[in-house]
């Protein structure tokens, strides 16, 4: 391994400090190593393997496709595209679908969809987007304008005008900003990279409520709560509170990059041939395997198990929180929780490497849990047990 790690470090972009394993394969929800040390997978690719590694039927219609059909173009119609649309709106509740290649251009295509609305609406190009402090959104340059994290943002600025900040989970705060510009409010119904922080009830239905009486759009971010995590295929329908546009990739194709963002009819009317496109975003190839998602979701019962070992990984985190003092919050739901420690965590992360549970962090401080949707019972207690080792350890450095 160390033969590649060292290429790596001369020939990728020095972007990410990696993990020091190369990893070769997997199955169900273990990865190998290139020396074929095995992994209980606690990340999913950070929640993305929704239905663990090799699904043989995941993988058959993946290569079906490859043998008929792998990229058409947006000037053409394909059927796996239309399909996957199908069962998205219906999953969703939205009416229109667009499909990328990213999360992060998603989002691009929902905020270009709320300024779009706007503009239709008032006839002038003067909008602004309210979004929340430790979002994340994306890494593009509209998706890193609304997302609320300084140390992602400052070394790029200028960046996209006419975004505000207001307090995740403040009702107050976001009621102070806003004003008869913003043509939309832009939020993840539980904020993943920046910690783990679910929204309020009180904070979804005051947003929802605020942004009906001054016909604001609300767009919800579901890239990393969405697909089955929280136990409902899109966090806010947890919540009962609907978006006007969201925002869904990680988990929608299972591995193949593809994200989509769908709205409401009232809102995609906004659009018209020619506002906005793209080469590959929903072709064939990445569309059959989200169209298979979805039926795999509903065949192997995804929600129904997430709703059984997500209460039991919420149960056991909070056994470990209640015995170490150093744990200082325990958040999340479903197959999406988070420990927060009063030290960083990579020590722990690493030495669980070494023991072989891969788990990764949301922050500094924080160890975030997104394993596989089909994880079992027996999983999470190996994983727990495997934990607590690692805390154990780790207390003798921070004393
Ligand atoms: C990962 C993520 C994104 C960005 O998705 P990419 O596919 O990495 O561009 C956007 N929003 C949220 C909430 C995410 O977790």
């Amino acid at each position: 391994m160390k033969k590649y790690i060292e290429e790596a470090e001369k020939v990728l972009m020095h972007t990410y400090n990696r993990y020091q394993i190369v990893l070769e394969k997997g199955d169900g929800v273990y990865l190998y190593d290139l020396n074929g040390k095995k992994y209980l997978d606690f990340a999913a690719g950070i929640a993305v393997f929704a239905l663990g590694y090799g699904n043989p039927e995941y993988k058959e219609a993946l290569k079906a496709q490859i043998d008929k059909l792998i990229h058409t173009s947006n000037l053409f119609y394909n059927v796996p595209a239309i399909e996957a649309a199908r069962k998205l709106a219906d999953a969703s509740g939205m009416d229109r679908v667009f499909f990328t290649s990213s999360g992060t251009e998603a989002i691009e295509g929902a905020i270009k969809l709320a300024r779009k609305y706007y503009y239709k609406k008032h006839g002038t190009a003067d909008s602004k987007i309210l979004a929340m402090n430790h979002s994340f959104h994306g890494r593009s340059i509209g998706a890193l304008s609304v997302t609320g994290t300084k140390k992602y943002r400052e070394p790029f600025e200028p960046l996209m005008g006419g975004v505000l900040f207001a307090d995740f989970n403040s009702l107050k705060d976001v009621e102070a900003h806003l004003d008869n510009k913003i043509c939309a409010v832009i939020m993840e119904p539980i904020q993943g990279e920046g910690g783990l922080y679910p929204a309020t009830k009180e904070f979804m239905y005051g947003i929802r409520k605020l942004c009906d009486e001054r016909d604001i759009l609300l767009i919800f971010d579901e890239i990393q709560c969405g697909m089955g995590r929280t136990g409902e295929m899109f966090a806010y329908q947890k919540y009962q509170v609907k978006p006007d546009i969201m925002t869904c990739a990680k988990a929608l194709g299972c591995g193949v990059p593809v994200g989509a963002f769908a709205a409401v009819e009232r809102v995609a009317a906004a659009f018209e041939p020619g506002d906005h496109g793209t080469t590959y975003g929903g072709n064939p190839l990445v569309t059959a395997a989200v169209s298979k998602v979805f039926d795999l979701f509903h065949k192997e019962q995804i929600l129904a198990r997430v709703n059984e070992t997500g209460p039991y990984l919420y149960k056991k985190l909070e056994e470990l929180a209640a015995k170490e003092e150093k744990i200082i919050a325990h958040r999340g739901m479903g197959l999406m929780q988070g420990l927060e420690f009063s030290y960083p965590v990579n020590g722990i992360i690493q030495s669980a490497m070494e023991k072989g549970v891969i788990l990764i962090s949301a922050g500094p401080n924080v160890l975030r849990f997104v394993p596989p949707l089909i994880i079992e019972k027996a999983h999470i207690d190996e994983m727990t047990a495997v934990l607590e080792q690692c805390i154990a350890e780790q207390s003798l450095l921070y004393t």
